[in-house]
């Protein structure tokens, strides 16, 4: 399935619609012979990008997972053309919360959750053995 069709799914467009969406795809996947032709299908999208931000506005449907990955290493959503993280809970809650990039994870300031990072974990504090002088030696 190509972008654009995959960022409508799950909207009611039209037909004629879909089948610009779908063959702009298609032309867009295939980097298309001629800049001429890729500029004009750019317009294309644009009007149709445009057109589906209204139906969006119509319906009420936010903009959350649009453009996002989910990385199941770290567990957060990744949005590869800001290089923006993403927090899970809140898209769950159809609401696009940044994450805050922390020494060992990330943090989301909307609803708190923080995320570590499986690739930096922090270090465990370790308070060494009891000694001799320890509870039961005092
Ligand atoms: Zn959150």
């Amino acid at each position: 399935m190509g972008q654009l069709l995959e960022a409508l799914k799950g909207i009611a467009i039209p037909s004629s619609a879909e089948q610009v969406v779908r063959e702009a795809d298609v032309a867009y996947s295939k980097r298309a012979e001629t800049a001429s032709y890729i500029d004009h299908l750019e317009v294309k999208i644009k009007n149709l990008e445009a057109e589906l931000e209204q139906l969006r506005a119509d319906k009420g449907i936010p903009k959350e997972g649009g453009g996002l990955e989910f990385d199941s290493h770290k567990g957060i959503y990744h949005e590869s053309s800001t290089g923006l993280n993403y927090c899970p809970k809140c898209l769950a809650d159809k609401k696009r919360s940044p994450l805050k990039v922390e020494r060992h994870g990330w943090q989301c300031g909307v609803c708190g959750s923080w995320y570590g990072n499986p690739d930096n974990p922090p270090r465990v504090i370790s308070r060494g053995p009891r000694g001799p002088k320890g509870w039961m030696g005092a």
